[in-house]
């Protein structure tokens, strides 16, 4: 255990919901000094504090993927979570819903996923739809997740991070990583920091602060932002729970969705367009020459080998600039929706999407590697909110402090 000012057994770079589990799962298993340093003045100001809120229940992963492991438990624990600390919860569930014949298969596929993957969902004919979800529009069948729930996930954040404060992790925030120092010494704006062992959960700059540890050259993240529009509160549309598209599996993202928060707000979203700065929220804010300039070489080779049928992501997510072509997306799901009901919802979040630049192909499942005393979140995007307690543990498991 590192004792003197400024040492640390762990420093931990980005408070969002990966590095604040993290760091309570690393002080609770070894009671160790850890420290969590944000480069902004609260925590969970990116993704964790960002995103649409949705607990997933296991539907869409793969079998034998991390997200296929760890989700299902994360869901139960968040849950379980929210429920002992009083955080309101909407548990109406989620529907799945075909826009067409071409449907039908993958909502098969994703009934057969959930199985295998241990949660529980039920096939639904469209008079049971309208039990559950009676605006939901679908074609023959549905795929009911009853799993599902909807969280306020600033709410989440700051109950988390109250914790792992009591517990005796250390927080300094206004205090961005800058760059290594000498062995195990980490240059930050307020002075270096010495540790025992370095994560790396730093969001849409991951990649980044690993390539500065000679960890994963081949990997790029590509920020993609989620615009959220929101039902205005005299819309005929009534939205219980959550109401999904199938999506095309071949892409990351699950498309533009109906989730009621427990407030009561019901936000349509969120697109996916891909960016040229990684924190850029809104104009060219967040874009720097630099990294804008790899961005488009990048975009650029992804557009022309079209891998993960880049091309028709880029397409649909262009459309989707408009509201015109927002409206005709979120019409597809919902009985009675009229372009006036969308009005501009709640601030954009932007995903950290892992890119491997070798095979210019969009990683899916999470990923993390080890680095010289070091380990590197690299590609925590959803449901990694939802996982994040198991995935804290998975992490946790795989470090070596040498
Ligand atoms: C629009 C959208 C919708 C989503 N919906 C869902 C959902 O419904 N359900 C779900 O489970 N997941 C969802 N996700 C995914 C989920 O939000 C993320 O998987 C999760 O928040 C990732 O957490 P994180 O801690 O890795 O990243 P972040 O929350 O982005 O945290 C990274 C932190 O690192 C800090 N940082 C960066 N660089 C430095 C530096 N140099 N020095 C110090 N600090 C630094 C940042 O300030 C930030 O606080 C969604 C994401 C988005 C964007």
């Amino acid at each position: 255990m590192l004792v003197a000012p400024n040492a640390y057994d762990y420093l931990v770079i980005g408070s969002g919901i990966i590095g604040v589990t993290i760091a309570s799962e690393l002080r609770r298993r070894h009671g160790a000094r850890v420290l969590v340093i944000d480069k902004e003045s609260g925590v969970g100001k990116h993704a964790s504090g960002r995103n649409s809120g949705v607990l997933h229940a296991g539907v869409y992963y793969k079998p034998n993927t991390l997200k296929a492991r760890l989700c299902v438990e994360g869901n139960r624990r968040m849950k379980d979570y929210c429920r002992a600390k009083g955080i309101p919860m909407n548990e109406h569930g989620k529907v799945i819903v075909a826009r067409s014949e071409a449907d039908l298969p993958i909502l098969q596929e994703l009934y057969q996923r959930t199985q295998t993957n241990g949660a529980t969902s039920t096939l639904l004919d469209p008079g049971a739809l309208k039990e559950i979800e009676p605006c939901a529009k679908t074609v023959s069948q549905a795929l009911y997740v009853k799993d599902t729930a909807v969280i306020n996930p600033e709410r989440v954040m700051e109950s988390l991070t109250n914790d792992a404060v009591n517990e005796g992790v250390e927080f300094r925030l206004n205090c961005p990583w800058v760059e290594p120092a000498d062995a195990c010494k980490a240059r930050t704006s307020q002075g270096t920091v010495a540790y025992g062992h370095l994560v790396n959960c730093a969001g849409l700059f991951a990649d980044r602060v690993a390539h500065a540890y000679g960890v994963g050259a081949h990997y790029r993240i590509l920020p993609f932002r989620g615009q959220f529009y929101r039902l205005r509160r005299e819309s005929q549309v009534n939205v219980r729970g959550n109401i999904y598209p199938v999506p095309d599996l071949r892409n990351p993202f699950l498309g533009v969705h109906f989730t009621r928060r427990p407030d009561g707000e019901v936000t349509v979203g969120p697109s996916a367009l891909p960016l040229l700065g990684r924190e850029q929220y809104e104009g060219w804010g967040g874009v720097t020459v630099g990294d804008s300039l790899a961005m488009v070489r990048f975009l650029g080779r992804l557009w022309k080998r079209n891998k993960d049928h880049f091309r028709s992501i880029a397409w649909t997510e262009l459309q989707n600039l408009s509201l015109t072509g927002f409206f005709r997306k979120a019409q597809g799901l919902a009985k009675g929706l009229v372009e006036e009901d969308l009005v501009a919802g709640k601030s954009p979040g932007i995903r950290a999407q892992l890119v491997n630049t070798r095979t210019a192909e969009l990683l899916s499942d999470f990923v993390v590697e080890a680095g010289p005393r070091s380990t590197h979140v690299l590609n925590a995007v959803s449901p990694a909110f939802t996982s994040s307690m198991p995935f804290a543990e998975y992490v946790v498991d795989l470090m070596r402090c040498e």
